[in-house]
């Protein structure tokens, strides 16, 4: 049942506040759909889970619009966005997960009507088959967005390798949330790096424990449900 699954996810989410001493109102669960219909979205959506998560444009865009009695809907764009298709998700979502250049940055200055809120991804590792700025080159690229009055960068956001241990969990985690103090030393106004998106189903609660304020969890919401 999804409704035992989110309560399962809600327990470990308390469980790791409770260990970091940080509270739950400060960790956003976003509900990643990528995987599943419009129908099972919508369940969730009856169940109270408000923030919603794609990682292609047309699939965010089919959910939207499967969902649009449910107007509370935040709808988080997570996965890695081509510039052809700014204009056609950019005013449609609340969340940009994945700014990941300075020439998808300029894309979303022409066609934001208003402010959106971006996290940088950043590659804390360095694999060359990531998305995402290295951690030495972020805070020059949000430096050269003082102008863009159309981004509001709101926090880092990381993917941890898959089949990392603990230990690596918890290293690439700490790492992010080191480099977004060095950004929140600038006190750029445009930049108030406050979150941090880290997290998935299996390493959202070293994520948490780490600092995570938002994490997106797909697989073990509909798993055996
Ligand atoms: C699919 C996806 C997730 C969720 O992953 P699960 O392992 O299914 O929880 C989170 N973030 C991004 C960017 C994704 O593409």
């Amino acid at each position: 049942m999804l409704a035992d699954n989110l309560e399962k996810i809600n327990q470990e989410i308390q469980l790791a506040c409770q260990r970091s001493a940080r509270t739950i109102e400060d960790v956003t669960m976003i509900a990643v759909t990528k995987s599943v219909e419009s129908g099972r979205a919508k369940e969730l959506a009856e169940l109270g889970i408000e923030n919603m998560a794609e990682n292609r444009v047309d699939k965010l865009l089919e959910k939207k619009m499967a969902l649009k009695d449910f107007s509370a809907i935040k709808w988080h764009l997570i996965g890695n966005l081509q510039r052809r298709k700014v204009k056609l998700i950019i005013n449609e979502i609340d969340y940009f997960h994945a700014l990941d250049s300075l020439k998808l940055a300029e894309e979303i200055q022409k066609r934001a009507v208003k402010p959106i809120a971006c996290f940088v991804e950043v590659n804390i590792t360095g694999e060359d088959s990531k998305h995402g700025f290295r951690s030495e080159d972020v805070l020059e690229f949000i430096q050269e967005l003082a102008s863009f009055d159309k981004i509001r960068i709101i926090g880092l956001m990381t993917m941890a390798p898959l089949d990392a241990s603990e230990q690596v969990l918890h290293d690439v985690f700490s790492k992010l949330k080191i480099l977004q103090s060095t950004i929140n030393n600038q006190h750029l106004s445009y930049a108030p790096c406050t979150e941090l998106s880290m997290g998935m189903s299996n390493d959202f609660p070293i994520a948490i424990e780490e600092g995570a304020t938002f994490v997106r969890i797909g697989t073990a919401i509909f798993r055996g449900a």
